[in-house]
C-alpha cells in the first residue's frame, strides 16, 4: 500500500487441484505487492460457496487479509446467515456484498432481491464486525432502468450500511469521475476504488464487456479486434492503455486499485510496476 490508498486483487475460486497450485504462485507474486487485501468471488446461487471459502482461508493462513464476495440472489436469510457465521467464526472481517445474477434455470429469487438488502441483513445480524464493500458502475449497471436510478440505487447501498466500494471495470476514466461526482453530489463520502482489467484476450473481453455493461471504447475494440490472433500485440496495446487509465485514475484523486486477475499475475504485475506502485 502507498500514500493511504487502497490496492486489492480479485481471484476467482478455482475448480481443480492443478488451479489451486497455480493461484497459490499468482498469490505469492501478487503478495509483494503488499495488497490491502486478496478478493473471491462467489458463484451464482452459492456454486463455489466451498471454493470460495476454501481460498479464502488459504489466502488468510498465509496471513493476508481475504475478502469474500457474498452474492444473495436465489438465497435465504437462513443460507447467507450460515455462511456469514461461518466467515465469522473463521475471523474474516471484509465482505464484498452483492446482488449477483440469476442463474439460468434457478426458480424464485429468494429472499434478498437486491444488494442493498443484503447490506441491511449484514448489519443488522453482525452490526460492525464486517467492513462492507459494494459494486459501483461508473457506466452503469445494465439493468439499470436510468442512470438516476442506479446512481439512487448505490446511494441506497451506501446507506444500507456500505463502508466502501469498488467499481466494474471501464476503460473510460471519463465515466468514474462523472460518477463519483454524481454520488457525492447526493452525500456519499465512502472510498470508491476503481476496478481495473487487464487485458489479455480481445474475444473474451468483448464477450465479458458486452454481457456486464463495460464500454470498450470504438477505437480500441477495432485496434484489438485486428490484432486477430497476434496475442502480443493485443497484450502490449492492453497494457498501455490499463497502465495510462490507472495513472489518471489515481493522479485525478481514485482512493486505490482493484484489479481483476483472473487469476493471473503477469499483467497486472506489469501494470503495477509501470505505474511506479
Ligand atoms: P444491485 O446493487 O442490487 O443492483 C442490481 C440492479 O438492480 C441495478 O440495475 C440497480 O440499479 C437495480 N437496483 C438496485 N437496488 C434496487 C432497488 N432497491 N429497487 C429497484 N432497483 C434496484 N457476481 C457474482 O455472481 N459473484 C461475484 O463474486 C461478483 N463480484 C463482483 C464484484 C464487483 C466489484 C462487481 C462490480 C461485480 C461483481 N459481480 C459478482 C457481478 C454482480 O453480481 C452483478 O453485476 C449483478 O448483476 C449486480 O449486483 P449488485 O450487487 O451490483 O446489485
Amino acid at each position: 500500500m502507498s500514500q493511504n490508498r487502497t490496492f486489492s486483487f480479485e481471484f476467482f475460486p478455482p475448480k481443480t487441484p492443478e488451479g489451486v497450485a497455480k493461484l497459490r504462485t499468482t498469490r505469492q507474486q501478487l503478495a509483494q505487492f503488499k495488497p490491502e487485501f486478496f478478493s473471491v468471488t462467489f458463484g451464482a446461487g452459492g456454486t463455489t460457496r466451498d471454493g470460495t471459502l476454501a481460498a479464502v482461508l488459504e489466502i488468510q493462513g498465509e496471513g493476508h487479509a481475504a475478502a469474500p464476495h457474498l452474492s444473495c440472489i436465489g438465497s435465504t436469510r437462513d443460507s447467507i446467515g450460515a455462511i456469514l457465521q461461518e466467515y465469522r467464526n473463521h475471523g474474516i472481517r471484509h465482505i464484498v456484498a452483492l446482488r449477483g445474477d440469476i442463474p439460468s434455470g434457478m426458480v424464485g429469487i429468494g429472499e434478498f432481491r437486491y444488494a442493498n438488502e443484503l447490506v441491511a441483513f449484514i448489519r443488522e445480524t453482525h452490526g460492525d464486525w464486517f467492513h462492507i464493500e459494494v459494486a459501483a458502475y461508473p457506466e452503469y449497471h445494465p439493468q439499470a432502468t436510468s442512470a438516476a436510478a442506479d446512481i439512487d440505487n448505490f446511494v441506497r447501498k451506501v446507506e444500507a450500511g456500505a463502508d466502501s466500494a469498488i467499481t466494474q471495470y471501464f476503460y473510460n476514466a471519463d465515466a468514474y469521475f462523472h460518477f463519483v461526482d454524481a454520488v457525492r453530489a447526493k452525500g456519499v463520502t465512502i472510498p470508491i476504488v476503481p476496478g481495473l482489467m487487464p487485458i489479455a484476450n480481445f474475444s473474451q473481453l468483448a464477450r465479458f464487456s458486452d454481457a456486464c455493461g463495460a464500454e470498450i471504447p470504438r477505437w480500441l475494440r477495432l485496434k484489438l479486434q485486428a490484432y486477430g490472433d497476434d496475442i502480443a500485440s493485443i497484450r502490449a496495446l492492453g497494457l498501455d492503455v490499463v497502465t495510462e487509465l490507472g495513472d489518471k485514475l489515481l493522479s485525478g484523486g481514485a482512493p486505490g486499485l482493484h484489479f481483476y486477475t483472473l487469476n493471473q499475475a503477469g499483467l497486472v504485475s506489469t501494470v503495477w510496476q509501470r505505474l511506479g506502485l
